[in-house]
C-alpha cells in the first residue's frame, strides 16, 4: 500500500494535551446505501452481479468483500471497465446524510482529537469521487488498481482492503499516526469487517456495527441503525467521552439537530424447530 505521509515534528499527545483517536469507517453500506459493484453493473448493463459474488463467496477464493475487485480483473464482462467508469459510479452512489459533519462535530469535542479515515474494498476511484469535498483523498484507502497506460484496462491489483486487508491498512495508519492500540474506533456493516472488528476489540478499541449482519452484530461492541452518518457519534460520545444522554442531546442540539427517536433495543433472534420423533416425550 502507499505510504502515509505524516509531517515531521508532529506534536505528541503529551504536548497538545489531546487524546488522539483513529476513527476508521467502511464505505459500501456504511457511509452509503448501495453497493458500488451493483451501481457499476447497473450503469454498464451487466446482469447477475449478485449471483457472481455469491458464487465467488462460496468458494472462498477471495476475502469477503473483494469480489468486485476479482471480477474487475478476471470476468470478461467487466474487462471493459475503465478508471472514468469508476469515477462516474462514485457520482451515482447515494450517501448517508451528514458525513461531512462527522469530523467537525468530533473536532469540537474538548480534549479529544479524531483522525477520520475510510478503509474499504470498493475501488478507490469510486470512493474518492463519491466523497469529493467531504473526505480528503489522502484519507481514503480503497482497492487500488494498476491500469495499462495505452488501453486504460485494469492490469493488476495493487491492494484490496477487504477482510484481513483492512487490518493491514489500519495497523499501518495507527503506526504512522502514533495512535495507541486502545484508541481505535472502527465502523462497518458486513462480513468483510469481521477480521478488523475482532482485531480492534482485542486491542480494547471501540467497534460499531451499522447493520444487523448476523456475523458482525455479535462481534461489534455497539450497533447503531440509522440513515444518518452522525448516528455513530452516539456510541463514541457515550463510550469514549463518557457523556450522558442529556449531554449528547445538547451537543446535537447545539449543531441544529434533534435526536428525534433514540430507542435502545436488545433483540434476541431465535429459530425454533421440532427436534423430530426421537425427542417425543414418553
Ligand atoms: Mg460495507
Amino acid at each position: 500500500m502507499g505510504t502515509v505521509y505524516i509531517p515531521r515534528g508532529r506534536p505528541s499527545e503529551g504536548e497538545t494535551g489531546l487524546r488522539r483517536y483513529l476513527l476508521a469507517s467502511d464505505f459500501d453500506q456504511t457511509l452509503s446505501f448501495n453497493d458500488s459493484g451493483l451501481v457499476l453493473s447497473d450503469m454498464l448493463g451487466i446482469s447477475g452481479f449478485v449471483e457472481r459474488c455469491a458464487g465467488l463467496s462460496r468458494t472462498h477464493l477471495v476475502q469477503q468483500g473483494a469480489e468486485l475487485a476479482y471480477l474487475l480483473q478476471h470476468d470478461p464482462e467487466y474487462r471493459r471497465v475503465r478508471r472514468e467508469d469508476l469515477r462516474q459510479v462514485g457520482k451515482q452512489i447515494r450517501l448517508k446524510r451528514n458525513i461531512h459533519l462527522l469530523s467537525s462535530l468530533l473536532g469540537g469535542l474538548d480534549g479529544y482529537h479524531f483522525d477520520f479515515y475510510v478503509i474499504s474494498a470498493a475501488p478507490e476511484e469510486v470512493i474518492i469521487s463519491a466523497l469529493e469535498g467531504v473526505v480528503p483523498p489522502e484519507h481514503i484507502y480503497g482497492t487500488r488498481f494498476r491500469y495499462d497506460p495505452d488501453s486504460g484496462e485494469i492490469q493488476s491489483i495493487e491492494r484490496v482492503p477487504a477482510g484481513y486487508g483492512k487490518v493491514a491498512v489500519l495497523e499501518e495508519l495507527r503506526a504512522n499516526l502514533c495512535v495507541s492500540a486502545d484508541r481505535l474506533v472502527y465502523v462497518g456493516d458486513g462480513s468483510s469487517d469481521v477480521h478488523v472488528m475482532l482485531h480492534v476489540n482485542r486491542m480494547d478499541g471501540l467497534t460499531i456495527a451499522v447493520s444487523e449482519n448476523k456475523f458482525l452484530t455479535p462481534i461489534a461492541r455497539r450497533t447503531v441503525l440509522s440513515d444518518d452518518a452522525l448516528s455513530v457519534l452516539v456510541p463514541i460520545l457515550e463510550d469514549i467521552a463518557g457523556m450522558s444522554a442529556g449531554r449528547i442531546r445538547a451537543l446535537f442540539s447545539s449543531h441544529g439537530f434533534v435526536l428525534q427517536e433514540w430507542d435502545k433495543i436488545r433483540t434476541d433472534a431465535l429459530t425454533i424447530r421440532d427436534s423430530g420423533p426421537s425427542s417425543a416425550v414418553a
